[in-house]
C-alpha cells in the first residue's frame, strides 16, 4: 500500500487544506466466478494493494478531482448533477450520484486519488477507488453506512453511473474484508462467513498482462448467455428466477431446449456455486489438498464451459502446476485475461513467483508481474 503521510502531503501541497485519509483494498477471489450476478456465492479476499483518498472542503462549490495515478486533474460543479464521461472521474462522480439519489447533499471538496492496485487486471480498482471515495465523501457529511450497505451503493456507482454491469462482490469484500481471511458470501441475502487462511499460506498473484475483451464486451455476452439458460429452467421450474437456484439435474431435463453455449456457460455457474461452498468448508476444515482440487476443477470450467480464459492464463495456471509450494491456482477475475491466483505455501512464495515467472516469460516473451500478496483489513480511515 502507499505511504498515507506522502498522500496527505501531495493533497496539502496542491489543495492548500489538511485532509482525513481513507483506504480500501482491492480483492482477489479465491473462488466463485461469475456467480456473483446470479445470486450465487463467491469466496474472495481483500489484498494488500489499495486505493488511497484523501479529501478536505472546498469554499466554492466545486468537486476537485487528482489522481495521482493518472497525473491528471479535473473540477465540477457542484450545483451541478454529475454525469459520466468514460473517464477515470466517473467512479468518485458516480458516487457523488448515486450518495445525492440518497438524499445526501454532497459538499464541493477535493479528493486526491492514489493506488497500486493494477488497472483493469482483474483485481478491482474501481471498486477499491468507489468505497475508498463513499468513505472519504460520507465522512464530510459525519455519515456512515454498515459495510454490506456501502457495498451496494458502491455496485450500483458502477451499474447506474459507471454502465459496467457487474453484481456485489468486488465492492462487498474491499468494504468488508478481514486481515488473513477468506469470505465465503452468499450474494443473495449478503450474508457471509469468514474463513481464516493459515499464515502458512501466501496468495501469490500472476498477471498474464494481456486483457482480450473487446471494450468489455464478453462479460455483458456471457452474462446474457448464462441467464437465457436461467430463463429455460424457469419456464418449467418458476421457483428459478436466477442459476443460485437451479441444479445440473435442470440441465440434464432442459439443456436441449437451450442453445448450446448457455448449456455450457449455466453448467460453469451451477457447478461454481456447488465448488465455491464446498471450498469454503474445505478452508475452515484445513483440507488444503480439497481446496486446491476444487480451484483446479474451477479454472476448468470457466476455461472449457465458460469460455472465460485465454491462452495466456491457461497457460500460467498450467505451468505453476509442478513448482514445489503449489495448493491450487486459477485464473481469478472477471476473464479473458488478467491475473492467475495462486495459493502457496508461505515459505515457498519467493522461489515459486519467481520460477513461475521465468517459465511464462521463456513461454511467451511476456514479462508477467507477480505478487506475494495477503489477505488485508477492508476500508477504513487513516490516521
Ligand atoms: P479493475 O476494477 O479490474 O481494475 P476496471 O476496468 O473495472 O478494472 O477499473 C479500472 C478503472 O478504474 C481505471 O481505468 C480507472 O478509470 C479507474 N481507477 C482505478 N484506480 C484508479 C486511480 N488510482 N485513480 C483514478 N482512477 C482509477
Ligand atoms: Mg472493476
Amino acid at each position: 500500500m502507499h505511504d498515507p503521510a506522502l498522500l496527505r502531503s501531495m493533497h496539502r501541497a496542491r489543495f492548500h487544506a489538511e485532509p482525513a485519509v481513507f483506504v480500501a483494498p482491492g480483492r482477489v477471489n479465491l473462488i466463485g466466478e461469475h456467480t456473483d450476478y446470479a445470486e450465487g456465492f463467491v469466496m474472495p479476499a481483500a489484498i494488500d494493494f489499495a486505493t488511497l483518498a484523501a479529501i478536505s472542503l472546498r469554499s466554492d462549490g466545486k468537486f476537485v478531482l487528482y489522481s495521482e495515478n493518472f497525473g491528471e486533474e479535473r473540477a465540477f460543479d457542484a450545483a451541478l448533477p454529475p454525469a459520466p464521461s468514460k473517464h477515470w472521474t466517473d467512479y468518485p462522480l458516480g458516487v457523488v450520484s448515486i450518495l445525492a439519489g440518497e438524499g445526501h447533499k454532497i459538499p464541493g471538496f477535493s479528493l486526491t486519488l492514489w493506488g497500486d492496485v493494477p488497472l483493469g487486471s482483474g483485481l478491482s480498482s474501481s471498486a477499491s477507488v468507489e468505497v475508498a471515495s463513499a468513505l472519504a465523501m460520507l465522512s464530510l457529511l459525519g455519515a456512515s453506512y454498515p459495510g454490506p450497505v456501502l457495498a451496494r451503493l458502491c455496485q450500483r456507482v458502477e451499474n447506474e453511473f459507471v454502465g459496467a454491469n457487474c453484481g456485489v462482490m468486488d465492492q462487498f469484500i474491499s468494504a468488508n474484508g478481514k486481515k488473513d481471511h477468506a469470505l465465503l458470501l452468499d450474494c443473495r441475502d449478503l450474508s457471509f462467513r469468514l474463513a481464516p487462511i493459515p499464515s502458512h499460506l501466501a496468495l501469490v498473484i500472476a498477471n498474464t498482462m494481456v486483457k482480450h475483451s473487446i471494450a468489455g464486451g464478453d462479460y455483458p455476452t456471457r452474462r446474457r448467455e448464462s441467464e437465457a439458460a436461467c430463463a429455460v429452467i424457469a419456464s418449467h421450474r418458476p421457483g428459478v428466477p436466477f442459476l443460485r437456484d437451479a441444479t445440473l439435474e435442470d440441465l440434464d431435463k432442459w439443456g436441449y431446449e437451450m442453445a448450446p453455449k448457455s448449456l455450457m456457460r449455466a453448467r460453469h455457474v451451477i457447478s461454481e456455486n456447488l465448488r465455491t461452498v464446498a471450498a469454503a468448508e474445505a478452508l475452515l476444515k484445513g483440507d488444503l489438498a480439497e481446496l486446491g482440487r476444487l480451484m483446479a476443477e474451477a479454472h476448468k470450467s470457466y476455461s472449457i464451459d465458460f469460455e472465460g480464459s485465454c491462452t495466456e492464463a491457461d497457460l500460467m495456471v498450467e505451468l505453476a502446476q509442478d513448482i514445489p509450494g503449489l495448493i491450487g491456482a486459477r485464473l481469478t477475475g472477471g476473464g479473458f485475461g488478467g491475473c492467475t491466483i495462486n495459493l502457496v505455501e508461505q515459505a515457498q512464495a519467493s522461489p515459486f513467483a519467481a520460477e513461475l515467472g521465468r517459465r511464462y516469460a521463456d513461454r511467451t516473451s511476456i514479462v508477467p508481474e507477480i505478487h506475494i500478496c495477503h489477505a488485508s483489513d477492508g476500508a477504513r480511515q487513516l490516521e
